[in-house]
């Protein structure tokens, strides 16, 4: 019982998280980073802030994250750290040679408030940045918002090095938000499928799942290039992929550069990713082919097989908004319950979208933005759940409880392989589907008595 402690009893708090189910900007800014090809992410801070950002991707991913950091001492927490960013961007051009060195701030800067794009223009005109290489610079301030906010920061100050020539290139411009690796990959699977040319970014396929061959590459081959991003201004439309990670990015892009932009939930599950296919073959005029829609029909098939397991199993799911918002609809559509729902992250619209999806549901539901893992926790103790959906530090809640969990989201700290296997898109539907029976089904087995305990289920 590590969580002993959890009281029943749900006590309003407004200036206290417990067991918060988010962490801080720069997590997201660094993860946005690496999805640009030849990018090295930079932390405008303290090694100790570098170093945690890194170590939380680096255990989610299996992978090693290089990053470099300004390494704010004494001096630079009174003084700015004008010149220790200088100096790193002379030190990483000429040690690492990156196309690309991307900022973000961290809670200290911010509060010096030092200032970017100055420092940038600063090295530029000292020659500390190279002709021909790029900084992006991304305000995350992590006392406000989560990491989907600085991930959100970091995509919008991408889209500063998107051109317009005036003539259209005919592709699509798709930003994924935070999806996992193979996610990416899946997206641009279906897209090909339809026939469409796109630039994904960012794109952290090929990077964070990049082969093992021998051969250790600190810039690995994946990543969006500068020249795609730059091609993002002559782009028939924008799909953005989830509100709060892609929809800046993809209004500024439409403000600036007058790239028509749509704002999808995240294709997870079958409405969502019917949306999201309808969305594609409009912007690009085309027809769907059959062989995205018999995988259609492989994942109708499947929830019509599995549906008996389902009915009216009540669901406590935790993550970020965009993945709750699809997922709450895709468990709704099964005859699943889901009654416990929080984010971490703020917005009060998150709330509205999810009671609009559960308005049609026999029975109260629980949903907080800004909440926290330990409210989750009272209100399962409060009305117990069948199955918890929830990253990793669920675990705690499903083993007091004793309730089954399904790992899914951000960060995975203690299993495998969610890098490869995507759970987007209709295929990606099948494997959450095979996730959520088999965590009922081992729990049955577990639990049912001997004469109960059946071979075929
Ligand atoms: S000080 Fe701020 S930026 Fe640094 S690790 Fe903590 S929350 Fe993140």
């Amino acid at each position: 019982m590590l969580l002993r402690h959890t009281p029943t009893a749900v006590a309003e708090r407004k200036s206290v998280t417990i067991n918060p189910a988010k962490t801080c900007q720069p997590v997201g800014a660094m993860y946005a980073a690496l999805g640009i090809h030849g990018c090295l992410p930079h932390s405008h801070g303290s090694q100790g802030c570098c170093a945690y950002h890194r170590s939380v991707l680096t255990r989610h991913y299996k992978e090693p994250i290089s990053a470099a950091t300004s390494s704010f001492t004494e001096g630079a927490s009174v003084f700015g750290g004008q010149a220790n960013l200088v100096q790193a961007f002379n030190n990483i051009f000429s040690v690492y040679d990156p196309e690309v060195v991307a900022v973000h701030t961290t809670c200290l800067s911010e509060t010096i408030g030092d200032d970017l794009p100055q420092i940038r223009k600063k090295a530029f005109e000292e020659g500390k940045i190279p002709e021909g290489k790029y900084v992006i610079c991304a305000s995350t301030p992590s006392y406000v918002g989560s990491h989907v906010t600085g991930f959100s920061n970091m995509v919008k100050a991408m889209v500063e090095f998107s051109e317009s020539t005036g003539k259209k290139n005919g592709k699509v411009n798709i930003i994924p938000g935070w999806v996992e690796p193979c996610d990416m990959e899946e997206i641009k699977r279906i897209t090909s499928l339809l026939g469409l040319s796109c630039i994904v970014f960012p794109d952290t396929s090929g990077v964070l799942n990049a082969p093992l061959t021998g051969e250790y590459k600190m810039f690995p081959d994946g990543g969006t290039t500068m020249e795609e991003l730059k091609a993002t201004g002559d782009a028939v439309g924008t799909l953005a992929l989830g509100e709060w990670c892609s929809g800046d990015a993809a209004r500024r892009l439409d403000k600036e550069h007058k790239v028509p932009c749509t704002v999808l939930d995240m294709p997870f599950g079958l409405q969502a990713t019917d949306r999201f296919v309808d969305a594609l073959r409009k912007i690009g005029g085309v027809h769907v082919p059959e062989e995205l829609v018999v995988e259609r029909g492989q994942l109708v098939d499947l929830i019509s097989d599995m549906h008996q397991y389902f009915y009216g199993k009540k669901i406590a799911l935790a993550g970020d908004p965009d993945q709750v918002i699809a997922m709450t609809e895709f468990l709704v559509s099964i005859d699943m319950k889901p009654v416990h729902i929080v984010t971490g992250t703020p917005g009060k619209k998150f709330e509205k979208r999810i009671r609009e999806i559960t308005a049609d549901m026999d029975c109260e539901v629980n949903v907080r933005a800004k909440g926290d893992l330990f409210l989750l926790h009272q209100w399962i103790k409060n009305e117990p759940v069948d199955l918890l959906i929830c990253n990793t530090y669920g675990k705690y809640i499903a083993r007091d409880e004793d309730i089954p969990l399904v790992r899914w989201g951000f960060p995975i700290l203690d299993r495998q392989g969610h890098q490869y296997f995507s759970t987007i898109g209709y295929r990606g539907g099948l494997r959450l589907l095979e996730k959520m029976l088999n965590a009922l089904l081992d729990r049955k087995d577990r639990d049912d008595p001997e004469t109960k305990f059946e071979l075929v289920l």
